[in-house]
């Protein structure tokens, strides 16, 4: 059977999903990326992995209808998140509905997979934004199970993985609401994992966020809660936080990605409100982080009509969010860096290459260790 080319391939696993046999699996690749692999001795030559492929099929992408400055004006709740805490919101509101949410969450070994969620309770394995790859494994059929059931689902995800779902649903279903992220790009699993491995203690960990509060103020770097301590690593201290920030290593695919423009995928988009208030004053006294809600279909008009009364929000102007976030006009670009990495990785491993890679960065992390030694 005929997959879809490495280079092209985002990894949304449409295709091991629909796959009758189940003779397809995700295999590590370039940077340590899953591809779909077939077991030619069990496949029937369906064909329908490649009918299923998003690279192969158009799906419908919608200019916002609306567009929304928000965050939840419960502190907590947005506290628990990574920007406004919106995601949150539009989980419970379809949990509250007897609905079943699919977002990601950590595993055991604190690897990045998508989980099925039943109640309140369940929800909160889905806070904060995971900057690594999930893992899909069979959601998508778990999803039309559910849909099949009659059940109101959430799917929420990168915009390649709502496309995989719709993709392999190959239906309209009423009750499927989606929820697609901006996304700026995404690492493997296994490079994440190699960075957790060198930085922290993963038996006590209690859970890895990969935004939040340092010296500086808020901003990236990873945060290692173990429950009766933190341990923080802020960007400049992060060779994996560096590499997201530049996109070192994500997948091919995220450097010519189709989804990364303002015509979105999803119901609703959910970001970062980068940039407000530069053109057209905002007013933010209480200083909250401030997601972005672009509202794509009817259902997500109602969707977010429902979570208004919790939220604080103001509508804004497209081109407003469209200017402050890149990845709503066009993909990343690969770096000056992204070879030499590529090449170094295979060979002489994870760490060596990152600091091959950011010579000036390992100096500097070398001094700063000597003086803590010192003082
Ligand atoms: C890989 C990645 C790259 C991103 N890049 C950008 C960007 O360039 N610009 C921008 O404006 N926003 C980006 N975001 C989105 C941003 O980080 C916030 O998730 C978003 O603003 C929603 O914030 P929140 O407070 O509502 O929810 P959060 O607290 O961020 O809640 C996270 C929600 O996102 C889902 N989620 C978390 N991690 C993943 C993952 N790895 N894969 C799929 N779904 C996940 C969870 O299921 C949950 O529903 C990115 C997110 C990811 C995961």
């Amino acid at each position: 059977m005929k997959l879809c080319a490495a280079t092209a391939c985002t990894g949304c696993a449409a295709c091991l999903n629909i796959c009758p046999k189940q003779c397809i699996s995700m295999e590590e690749g370039l940077n340590g990326h899953l591809f779909p692999v077939c077991n030619e001795a069990d496949c029937i030559n369906c064909g329908l992995c490649e009918k299923v492929c998003p690279v192969n099929t158009d799906i419908e992408k919608r200019e916002p209808m609306a567009t929304y400055a928000a965050w939840n004006t419960n502190l907590e709740v947005q506290k628990k998140s990574t920007s406004g805490g919106i995601s949150a919101m539009l989980a419970k509101a379809i949990v509250e509905e007897q609905g079943i949410v699919y977002g990601a969450a950590f595993d055991k070994s604190w690897s990045v997979v998508h989980v099925r969620c039943e109640t309140l309770e369940d929800l909160d394995a889905l806070r904060t934004s995971k900057y690594v790859q999930s893992k899909i494994g069979d959601t998508y059929r778990r999803v039309q199970s559910d849909l099949k059931a009659d059940k109101k689902v959430m799917f929420v995800g990168t915009p390649c993985q709502v496309a995989g779902l719709k993709s392999f649903l190959r239906a309209d279903y009423e009750k499927l609401y989606t929820a697609d992220l901006v996304c700026h790009g995404v690492p493997s699993d296994k490079i994440y994992r190699e960075e957790l491995a060198y930085l922290a203690d993963t038996d006590k960990l209690k859970w890895v966020y990969f935004r939040g509060r340092f010296a500086a103020g808020y901003g990236y770097g990873f945060i290692f809660d173990y429950g009766d301590r933190t341990e923080k690593f802020p960007l400049r201290q992060s060779y994996y936080i560096r590499g997201f920030m530049d996109g070192l290593f994500f997948r091919e695919s995220c450097y010519s990605c189709r989804y990364a423009t303002k015509e979105r995928l999803g119901d609703i988009t959910i970001g970062d409100f980068w940039g407000i208030g530069k053109s057209v004053p905002f007013n933010n006294p209480e200083k909250r982080r401030v997601s972005l809600a672009l509202i794509n279909t009817e259902k997500g008009r109602d969707w977010f009509d429902a979570i208004k009364a919790e939220l604080h929000f103001e509508e804004r102007e497209l081109m407003e969010a469209v200017n402050g976030n890149p990845q709503l006009r066009k993909p990343i670009a690969k770096p000056e860096q992204y070879e030499k990495f590529k090449k170094l990785y295979p060979s002489i491993g994870y760490l060596k290459a990152m600091q091959r890679t950011f010579p000036k960065m390992r100096l500097r992390l070398l001094l700063e260790k000597l003086l803590r030694k010192k003082s």
